[in-house]
Formats: structure tokens, sequence, C-alpha cells
């Protein structure tokens, strides 16, 4: 994590009080929750809706921190404690990111897509560590306040940061790819998330795209080649920007020639390698991403040989295809972090495809935020059913009611059970339930949906 005295930090962003009395002192580490303080960090208080931050200061450095910022628009910052005055908290934050990024010997990797980001930072960072000193960022963390700390985490010797990149809306991700300047890059897809802030699925293309604004010269883009939006526009960076591509698609650089669907994730194999590689981790999306990752670690020069290692030792962040056991013996996949129709589809392809259970569910909720034609995103999930594949279908919600709609005319009615509050919903599903059945359960994140995951483990 980033250490300086606080003459440094002063060379860094621009500070409005006279710091004299505090020069030398060291800092160590940046946090912005007062809960979470560590010795000698220096805490940023953020002006909320809600909450002010800027109270929680003298407990604070009570609490260890070494000195603190204070935005000046707010009154009475405390003259006897080592408070550094700026304009703007969050715009001190990014700026201290920005210079000590530069200070950094440091390789990054920036990852951005509509799905799939987390799993493919998790994955990248997985296979680089088999041969450097990789850190990446700690679950979620990828808007404008989670990248600057994530920089800021980043120790001098590291040598290979892999960095999420998210965004809601235009010109996000430029700031972001500005602030950390990658030495390669990732987009995993294009999806129908922000669907409702952007309006298509050019705009969001368009919003994934500007990763390359920051990227450095020279750098590597590592990009989806099965998505027509990527591929038409990188036609006119053709010669300006190293691009490699992934893909389901075989005129990808690379892509799979055999897959094999296991139990507990998937064995596969590439084009560009006689290996054959073990991916610890639920449904084919995942190659994809793997894929991608697999691109990065061979631009910083490990081997296809050496890459199962990698693969071997990749952890997943919770409740993204996480394969947990309910009381009754039956197998969830907990898939409840998020949902959007692309990764919903890959989702209840996965447990179409999977064999070897007496009887399949599908727990499914509410996708939001996808704009004006969110019922027919959530019809067309349910009449993509398969009834020889899918035994049974819940819904939860008012969206989820169309999956229903739409899976009757495939399921019938009497395997489709649609629900607007949860406990009706736990109390049916749990009649269908034993150590033969695999329940896959998802929705967007507003859903909550891991309650029912929870209540099914009780
Ligand atoms: P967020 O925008 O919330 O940060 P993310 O892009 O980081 O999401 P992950 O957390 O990696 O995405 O995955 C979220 C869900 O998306 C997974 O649980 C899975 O269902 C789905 N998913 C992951 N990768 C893909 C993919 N390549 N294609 C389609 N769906 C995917
Ligand atoms: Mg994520």
């Amino acid at each position: 994590m980033i250490r300086k005295s606080i003459k440094q930090i002063s060379d860094m962003i621009s500070i409005k009080n006279d710091i004299t009395p505090f020069v030398d002192l060291i800092v160590e580490g940046v946090t912005i929750d007062s809960r979470k303080i560590e010795k000698g960090n220096l805490f940023v208080p953020f002006k909320g809706e809600n909450v002010d931050g800027h109270k929680y200061v003298e407990a604070a450095i009570a609490k260890g921190a070494a000195a603190a910022l204070w935005q000046s628009d707010v009154p009475n910052p405390p003259a006897h404690l080592p408070i550094l005055l700026v304009d703007n908290c969050l715009l001190a934050l990014q700026e201290l990111a920005r210079e000590y990024r530069h200070e950094l010997p440091v390789k990054v990797v920036g990852i951005t897509g509509s799905n799939g980001k987390t799993t493919t930072k998790d994955m990248t960072a997985g296979l680089l560590s088999v041969q450097y000193k990789v850190q990446k960022t700690e679950g979620n963390f990828n808007n404008e306040i989670g990248l600057p700390l994530t920089v800021l985490g980043l120790d001098r010797d590291t040598e290979i940061a892999v960095l999420e990149m998210g965004m809601s809306a235009i010109g996000e991700i430029e700031f972001l790819t500005k602030l950390a300047c990658p030495d390669a890059i990732v987009i995993t897809n294009i999806g129908e998330s922000h669907l409702l802030d952007l309006g298509s699925r050019e705009a969001i293309a368009e919003a994934k795209l500007e990763i390359l604004l920051g990227l450095a010269n020279g750098g590597l883009a590592v990009i989806n080649g099965d998505e027509p939006l990527l591929m038409d526009r990188l036609q006119e960076h053709q010669g300006t920007i190293h691009f490699e591509t992934f893909g389901r698609k075989d005129t990808n650089d690379v892509f799979p020639t055999e897959i094999q669907q296991l139990g507990q994730g998937n064995r596969f194999k590439i084009n560009a390698s006689n290996e054959s590689f073990q991916l610890p981790v639920l449904g084919t999306h995942n190659i994809l991403n793997a894929m991608a990752a697999m691109l990065i670690a061979k631009h910083f020069a490990i081997p296809y040989e050496k890459m199962n290692d990698g693969l071997a030792q990749i952890k997943l962040t919770h409740m993204r295809m996480e394969l947990v056991e309910g009381k009754h013996g039956e197998k969830i996949i907990n898939d409840a972090y998020n949902a959007s129709p692309t990764s919903m589809l890959a989702a209840t392809d996965l447990v179409s495809d999977l064999q070897g259970y007496g009887r399949k569910i599908l727990v499914l909720g509410d996708m939001l935020e996808l704009g004006a034609e969110e019922e027919q995103y959530h019809y067309k999930i349910g009449t993509g059913l398969h009834a020889d594949k899918i035994d049974l279908l819940f819904t939860y919600g008012a969206l989820g009611e169309q999956i229903a709609k739409g899976a009757r005319s495939v399921l019938g009615e009497q395997r489709v059970f649609a629900f607007t509050d949860k406990a009706g919903l736990i109390r049916e599903l749990k009649q269908h339930l034993d150590a033969q059945t695999l329940v896959l359960v998802k929705a967007s994140r507003g859903m909550k949906l891991e309650e029912i995951v929870t209540a099914l483990q009780k």
C-alpha cells in the first residue's frame, strides 16, 4: 500500500492549509471507512447524502489514523489534528491514486465488459500468480472510489495489478482507464446491463470501448470476438492497437475445440495448444472468461503448459455460480449475485446441459434496469427453456411472472410456479427437493435471492 510522509502527499495533491507541524508524519494506506481504520491510515471522509464522513474524523484519528483529508466547504476542521484541507475529498483521493500509479513500476491489467468482469479478474490474477507477485481488485471495488482505493493499496513490489472497471454511464470507463493506465485490457462481452441508462447495445459497446483510451502504447487489447459491435469498431483501430480475440467462433485467435462439462467445472481444449485444461468453475461461459484470462497470461509470457497450475487455484468471489448443498442434499448453484438476459441465458443453458441429476429446478427472479423492453426480455427467458431439460420453474417478482408466462407455453402449467412472496416460494420449493435435485438460484442483486439459498440450507 502507499507509504508516504505528509510532505510527500502534499507534493502529490494540492492542500489548502498549513501542514508544517505534520510534514514528517508517515501515512500508510488509505481508507474511507472509519470502522476499518488500521494504524497509520489516511482517512478520507465523504459527504454522503445521509451521513457526513467528516463526523468520524476525530474518531478515526483516535483509532490510529495518521491523518485525514477534510473538504474545505465543511465548517470547523479540528485545528489540533493532522488534517489536510482539500477542495474535494473524492477528487483528492483520485488525484493521489493517479500520481501513485505513475510512480509504481507495476504493470496494470484493466478488465471491463457487461458480464464476467469479476470472474475474469479473479481468473487472470490466478493465472498470473503462477509467475508474478499479483494484486487484484477486492470483491467488486470497480468504480470511481473503489478503483483509486485499489491502486492506493498496491505494494511497491507488486509486479502486476489486475483491476476491474465498472460503469453505469458514458465517460466512467474513460475516467478509470486514464487513471489506471493499463498495459493490457479485456472486454469480456457486451450485454444488456445498463440498457436503461445507455439506451442501446451500441451505446454500451461504445462505453466499454472507452477502456482503450487509457491503454499504454503498444499495449494488448483482449476482446470478445463473437460480438460484432466490438469487432466492427476495432476495424477502425487496425494497425494502431494490438488486439487478440477470444470467443466460441472459430474465427477468433483463441476458441474452444473440446468442452466437457463436469459436476464441479469444465474440462476444455483450445485451438492454440495441445494442453487439456481443467477449470474448477461451472458453466461454459466461464470458459470464455478463462480464455480471456489465458490470453493475458500468455501476453505476460506464461506458457499454456503452466496454466493448469493457475486455473487450479482460481477462487471466485461469493455468489457467482457458487455450488453449495442444501439441507435435503440438493445441489444449489447460487448465482444470486446478479442477472441480465445474457447471464440468465448462460445460467439456464448450464443447468439444461448438466447431466446426472434426477430433477432440475430453476428459481429465477427479476432482472432489473432493462428499460422499455423489460417484459419481453423476461418472457423470452421463459420461452427459451426446454421441456426435456428443465423439470420445474419457480419465479419470484413481478417481472419474474413474465418468465413464468413464457415458460408455461413450453413446460406446461403444472411445472411452473410464480410467486411474489419469498416465504411462499420457499415453502413450495421445499416440497420438491432431494439429494438428486439440482437448483439454480438467480436474479438481479436487488431481488436478494440469496435469502432463498440460505433458507434451503437451514
Ligand atoms: P458487475 O457488473 O456486477 O461487477 P461482473 O461483470 O463483475 O458484474 P461477475 O460478477 O463476474 O460479473 O459475474 C456475474 C454473473 O454474470 C455470474 O454469476 C454469471 O452468471 C454471469 N457471467 C459471468 N461471466 C459471463 C459471461 N462471460 N457471459 C455471460 N454471463 C456471464
Ligand atoms: Mg464485478
